[in-house]
């Protein structure tokens, strides 16, 4: 399966890196594993480039080196899949961790034959993961320490893997979330939209997409100044929250245009879900949090399309984007399905 295939690539990657921070004298840190995560990942020329210069050079890659080609090449660009993908590695390895050590201190007699017994079963079935606990275990059985003292190795060990986690799931967070107004941005809509197609057209299952527009935004911010815009687009931001389910993925489109991606919802119901929230705008005001003073109401319109499987993102997107437009020339404050796409070839 792809999937697997995708898990036992990054498995070697892991390793890779773990045996390259070792190799070079470093101290692994979640910036030192991205860096040799991703060197090994392939997929990112500079970076790659800067350390095999200093490989070929036969001297070893120095924490000072590390952070520059962090800065440079990861925390500039970040790669919302690379990180994705190696905080899911982290957190199975984490958990895998976490087992063990609790598994150790249940019984300290037995600790001997649960190491023999996780590591058999780490080599028999992934390899690069075996690999990494078996450096954790062999790094521990060599201190020669107390069971105590390969206990609280583990432990920080364990410790070392979660705060590497979280420092990537922070970073992910942070490459797919829109600052203004939290909602999710549109690298991750694109890829939210791409992935749930698929699963779509597998499944069989109904999906649908709205574009959400504020009518006249232009005369907020002209009117009242780009703060209080700003201050808008957070208000609907939340009126769009609070108009969907969990399952449902609500994103800024762009300024001042949202989308908001329904799963398991056809056209019909979709109209039906879009019909709701402009609604929620219409019939509320808009009160500026400082002052208490109102500034009217804010209208939206919306397009609504159901994804037909078969046609590319862009169709789909295109014909959302158009039946927003004719919400808008039907005088806006309106709702409008889309025609149903016309598949060729
Ligand atoms: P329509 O009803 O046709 O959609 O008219 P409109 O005025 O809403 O649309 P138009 O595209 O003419 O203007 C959108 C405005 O949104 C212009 C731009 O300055 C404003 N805008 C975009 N992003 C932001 C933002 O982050 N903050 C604020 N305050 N304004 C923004
Ligand atoms: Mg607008
Ligand atoms: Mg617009």
């Amino acid at each position: 399966m792809e999937q697997s295939g995708e898990r036992d690539a990054s498995n070697t990657y892991a390793a890779a890196a773990i045996q390259a921070i070792r190799d070079n004298g470093l101290q692994i840190d979640p910036k030192t594993f991205s860096v040799w995560y991703e060197y090994h990942k392939g997929g990112n020329p500079g970076l790659r480039r800067v350390i095999d210069i200093i490989l070929t050079n036969r001297s070893p890659v120095s924490p000072v080196a590390v952070a520059r080609i962090y800065e440079r090449f990861i925390a500039n660009a970040v790669d919302y899949r690379v990180i994705h993908e190696t905080s899911a590695r982290m957190q199975q390895t984490l958990a895998q961790l976490v087992a063990l050590v609790s598994e150790a201190s249940s019984g300290a007699s037995q600790f001997g034959s649960t190491i023999r017994r996780v590591s058999g079963q780490f080599a028999a079935n992934e390899v690069s993961i075996g690999e990494l606990v078996q450096c954790l275990l062999s790094e521990a059985r060599e201190i020669g320490a107390s069971t105590l003292r390969i206990q609280g190795e583990l432990a920080r060990n364990a410790e070392l893997m979660q705060t590497m986690q979280r420092s990537l799931e922070d970073a992910r967070r942070e490459a797919s979330t829109d600052p203004l107004t939290g909602l999710a941005n549109r690298r991750c809509l694109d890829e939210a939209l791409q992935t749930r197609a698929g699963k779509a057209m597998n499944d069989g299952l109904d999906l649908s997409l709205l574009i959400v527009d504020i009518d006249h935004f232009k005369r907020v911010n002209d009117q009242w100044g780009h703060p209080v815009g700003d201050e808008v687009l957070k208000l609907a931001a939340s009126t769009l929250r609070a108009s969907i389910r969990e399952a449902d993925l609500a994103a800024r489109y762009g300024g001042e245009e949202f989308a908001v991606v329904l799963a398991g919802v056809a056209a019909n119901a979709a109209g039906e879900i879009g019909e709701r929230i402009r609604k929620s705008f219409a019939e509320s005001q808009v009160v500026l949090r400082g002052s208490g003073q109102s500034i009217g109401t804010i209208t939206v319109s919306v397009g609504v399309a159901a994804y037909e499987p078969g046609e590319s993102l862009g169709q789909w997107v295109g014909r959302t984007d158009a039946a927003l437009y004719a919400a808008k020339q039907a005088g806006r404050n309106q709702v409008a399905l889309a025609r149903n796409a016309v598949l060729t070839g």
